[in-house]
């Protein structure tokens, strides 16, 4: 299977990454322009292939012939990127995933710049460590773990904070895990980040509760500052500094946790989220917040890693509104009863962890109802218990480095 790893890079003054962006970015734009303009005429959708044939022939005119200093690789894979762009808009019109937006054209302020290099490209890992890119030139790279296998792709990200990252496609064999008996289920709720069919709770540790924090209180600053003035863009960058250590230790949060539940578990359920739909609700705010589906998939690609059984089980399963100990539905439940007693069996049930064990119970999975029943003297889990440590709140990007996928 394929992973990817990303490590910090920092490209000095003299080279010549912002032009590789700047190239990469005029070439998506002219290739969504001549499709754009072809769609206008009425003719019909340029193919990949004629694009190509444009690229190579705009080179040769004075207005483009800059385009030869970067890799041609590099401009080859932008028309990939709008090739993805144009398909996934196409499935999305087709039913055949969510819906989103006509690919856009490419700003010199967009958040996030990149530029990909194949094997093709001839880019490579210097015996001193530093990553060579063809008319680039070296990037130092900070490693902070190893590749396990030769990458065969690497990809350049600009943030808006101005960090640097590549991130290294890997392919790697799964390494499987001694089989064990438990089984688990997961409801990732709104009172807590997830709960699971055991009955443990767990809730953002707190090295993510302060990077939070902290963007909040740059948030708060960026927005008395007066507009246009210079302290209002010192804020600004601050903010997206908040932004990004925010995100680094989310993510870092959700490698502990998914590695910690595929490492305890042979097989895992978790509610299919359609996050899509929910963001439309009031509920929007909390859901992005949490992250689920970067989650979600964390689990599903360290089940296949380690030999582990995944199963997304269907949105519309009735998870709150039936018993889990006898399997009898009462119907729909408001979202502030938190626990009741069912009427047919008479277990008291607690929310959150009845669903768990019900997202369980429908992926086919044993569990003991247990879990679901309050017992006297529950306590909340205790921070350390989400398996993360205070020293995981580290400097940014020192996370990088971990697959991300
Ligand atoms: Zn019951």
């Amino acid at each position: 299977m394929q992973l990817r790893y990303s490590f910090r890079v920092y490209p000095s003054a003299g080279q010549r990454m912002a032009r590789a962006f700047g190239c990469a970015r005029v070439v998506f734009n002219d290739a969504l322009r001549a499709r754009e303009s072809a769609r206008a005429a009425g003719l019909p959708f340029v193919s990949s292939g004629e694009l190509s044939k444009q690229l190579t022939a705009s080179k040769k005119t004075p207005e483009r012939a800059w385009l030869a200093e970067v890799s041609s690789v590099v401009l080859q894979q932008s028309l990939r990127d709008l090739d993805t762009a144009y398909k996934n808009f196409f499935d999305g019109l087709k039913g055949k995933r969510p819906k989103m937006g006509a690919p856009r054209f490419k700003s010199r302020k967009d958040k996030r710049q990149s530029v990909r290099f194949t094997a093709n490209a001839g880019w490579k890992i210097t015996a001193g460590g530093k990553l060579r890119l063809p008319k680039v030139g070296d990037l130092a790279v900070k490693w902070s773990r190893s590749l396990p296998s030769v990458p065969s792709t690497v990809t350049v990200v600009k943030h808006s904070a101005g960090r640097y990252f590549a991130s290294f496609v890997v392919e790697t064999d799964s390494e499987m895990l001694p089989a064990t008996d438990n089984v688990v289920g997961i409801d990732l709720g709104l009172t807590h980040f997830a709960i699971l069919s055991d009955g443990t709770k767990i809730d953002s540790p707190r090295f993510l509760r302060r990077a939070e924090k902290k963007l909040k209180k740059a948030q708060q600053d960026l927005s008395r500052k007066a507009k246009g003035s210079k302290n209002r863009a010192k804020a600004r960058i601050k903010v997206a500094r908040a932004h990004a250590q925010t995100a680094d230790a989310r993510r870092e949060f959700h490698h502990q946790l998914s590695t910690k539940i595929i490492r305890e578990n042979q097989a895992v359920a978790v509610e299919d989220l359609a996050v899509k739909g929910l963001a439309r609700t009031r509920l929007a705010k909390s859901v992005h917040d949490a992250g689920w589906s970067a989650f979600t998939a964390m689990l599903e690609y360290k089940a296949a890693l380690y030999g582990r059984t995944f199963h997304r089980i269907g949105r519309f399963e009735p998870t709150s509104q039936v018993c889990s100990a006898c399997g009898v539905k009462d119907g729909p439940k408001p979202l502030h009863i938190r626990t009741w007693t069912c009427g047919a069996c008479g277990a008291h049930l607690d929310r959150d962890i009845n669903a768990a064990v019900n997202v369980a119970k429908a992926a086919g999975l044993a569990v003991s109802a247990c879990g679901a029943r309050i017992r006297p003297g529950l306590v909340p889990a205790q921070r350390e218990e989400t398996g993360t440590h205070p020293k995981a709140s580290r400097a940014p990007g020192s996370q990088a480095g971990i697959p991300v996928l």
